[in-house]
């Protein structure tokens, strides 16, 4: 018999029916924006019920193997890319979103960014003063704090010190976790309840207060009456099949959509076909370096990123107004055997040799603060497509940052450190780095690059023409009708944007309290 469970603080029920339920909101998407949205308004007495189109999955579903992790939460089981397959886009689809597969690393908005979307976007209350207050609650429920030496693994200590070598800007990185034992294994779901995903810390929480989440729950229709949204329906998906077994109708005053700046804008997309969604998605292109250093460095255990390098976070310009360099910050990465194999280029025994080497190396990825995003679209068949293609001045800064890491890895004493391209280039000097790493290296399909940061595809501002919401999540067209997620944000935050989305998410619950505490709607 084919059934969706609902979770209650003491285990799930099991439905093998259609639902009808009310509630006064209706959360779409239990990921970093939803769960913190559902626990501000659950806590603070309404009722709440949270549609999730993935599974529930607790520490003992976590197997630490990677087929497992990828068939079990990973979007489209690890494979979803762009259109021409350029970029590789990695997301989770679980109680929990991608908090379930995330480092943890926590930054706040940089005040630079929040600057921008006030003048830009028009978002007044995007200030350090509105949102510290957001963020000094949500670090603490989080344990977030600066990753201490225990948590640094050989390969953060090597860029530790190639910095610190070259006189490079990079710090500790604040980190969501608590008694963290370092396993390796993050972003595959911790077993040990030790990483602070949403699914141990506010998804708990509301369900304790009286919130509903149900798992393997898609929403698929959002219902208007006069010009109001009153309700959502979708299905509800047999976990084994993956077909859905039954409906689910939400009756409720307010709908939050959450589903993340691909689902939710999918989501968005289907239901309002001309509103301005997906004209813009921001992805922050990572790309790799492999530092070969000679010696078994074991990378794999650890946390991937205690370590981050920002001197290069903003874009310098030369007199004339030209790039010069910069756009990106630097995380230590570590990546497991699978993925690591297919950045590759080699093939056969060439390629057996690279893997051998696997514990010997070290690794950057970066975190590039695009100018130029991509598209996100159904295409005539009614399929959600993404385009997406560094281009422009993002192309030299993935030069730039492949330059900078590679140079950070030299001066910690790598042998060589291998660009993943189709060229197979190494660099093992200064001379290499300034002759060998060249445009071609970033042409679209040349290196395995991909995407996990997924923002601004229905995004918050003044300009109705331009954006999807007004500066207070609710549609500009919609009453009643809120997003809350990545896709609600400007664009690239030009750090790991959990914190930001987080704290954006606390802001516009409480705004919405204080008017359903008003209205009483
Ligand atoms: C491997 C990896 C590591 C990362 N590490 C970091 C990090 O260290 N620090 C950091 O700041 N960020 C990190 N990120 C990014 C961060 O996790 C995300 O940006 C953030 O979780 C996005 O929050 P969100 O609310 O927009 O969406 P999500 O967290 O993605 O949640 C959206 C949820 O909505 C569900 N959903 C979508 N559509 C529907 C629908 N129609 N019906 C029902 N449910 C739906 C999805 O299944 C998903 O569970 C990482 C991401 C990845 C992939």
């Amino acid at each position: 018999m084919a059934t969706t469970a609902e979770w209650l603080p003491y285990g799930p029920v099991a439905y093998d029916r259609d639902l009808e339920l009310t509630a006064d909101a209706c959360v779409i998407g239990t990921g970093a924006g939803g769960a913190v949205f559902a626990s501000e308004l659950a806590e603070g007495g309404k009722s709440v019920v949270m549609l999730e189109k993935g599974g529930f999955f607790r520490a003992e579903d976590f197997s630490q193997r990677e087929a497992d992790a990828m068939a079990d939460f990973n979007g489209r089981r690890g494979l979803d890319s762009t259109k021409d397959n350029s970029m590789f886009l990695n997301y989770a689809e679980a109680v929990g979103g991608c908090t379930v597969h995330y480092w943890g690393d926590s930054f706040r908005t940089p005040e630079d960014r929040l600057e921008r979307w006030r003048t830009q976007n028009g978002i007044d209350w995007m200030t350090p003063e509105e949102l510290n207050p957001h963020w000094d609650v949500i670090e603490k429920e989080l344990g977030i704090h600066i990753a201490g030496p225990e948590l640094f693994n050989e390969n953060n200590r090597l860029v530790k010190a190639g910095c610190e070598k070259l006189g490079i800007d990079g710090h500790a990185v604040p980190t969501a976790r608590v008694d963290c034992i370092a396993c390796g294994w993050t972003q595959y779901g911790c077993a040990y309840n030790r990483k602070s995903s949403q699914l141990i810390t506010t998804i708990p929480r509301i369900s304790k207060a009286g919130g509903r989440i149900y798992s393997d729950a898609q929403a698929a229709r959002i219902v208007v009456e006069n010009g109001r949204a009153v309700a959502v329906e979708g299905d509800l998906i047999d976990r084994k099949t993956h077909v859905a077994h039954a409906r689910i109708r939400v009756d409720a005053s307010v709908i939050v959509i959450a589903g993340g700046g691909i689902g939710g804008a999918e989501l968005l997309l289907r239901n309002f076909p001309d509103e301005p969604v997906g004209r813009r998605f921001y992805v922050n292109p990572h790309y790799f370096v492999w530092a070969d250093m000679g010696r078994e460095i074991d990378n794999q255990t650890g946390i991937p990123c205690a370590y981050a390098v920002h001197e290069f976070r903003q874009v310098k310009r030369n007199a004339r107004r030209e790039y010069e360099s910069g756009g990106y910050i630097m995380l230590s990465n570590h990546q497991s055997p699978g993925v690591f194999s297919v950045m590759l280029a080699e093939s056969g025994p060439a390629h057996t040799e690279r893997m051998k080497k696997y514990r010997h190396l070290g690794s950057l990825m970066s975190v590039i603060d695009e100018d130029n995003p991509g598209r996100l679209y159904i295409d005539r068949n009614g399929i959600r497509r993404t385009s997406f293609h560094v281009s422009g001045i993002d192309q030299y800064k993935a030069i730039d940052y492949l330059k900078n890491a590679s140079r950070i890895f030299l001066a910690a004493g790598a042998r060589e450190v291998w660009i993943p391209d189709v060229y197979g280039t190494i660099v093992r000097n200064e001379q290499d780095i300034r002759s060998k790493i060249t445009l071609r290296s970033v042409e679209p399909n040349a290196q395995f690059c991909g995407g996990s940061h997924f923002l601004g595809t229905a995004p918050m501002g003044t300009d109705t023409a331009d954006t999807f919401a007004k500066p207070t999540g609710e549609s500009h067209r919609t009453a009643h009708l809120y997003v809350c997620d990545g896709s609600s944000l400007p664009g690239s935050i030009s750090v790991d944007p959990s914190l930001t989305i987080m704290g954006v998410s606390r802001h516009i619950a409480a705004g919405l309290h204080e008017r359903f505490g008003r209205s009483g709607a």
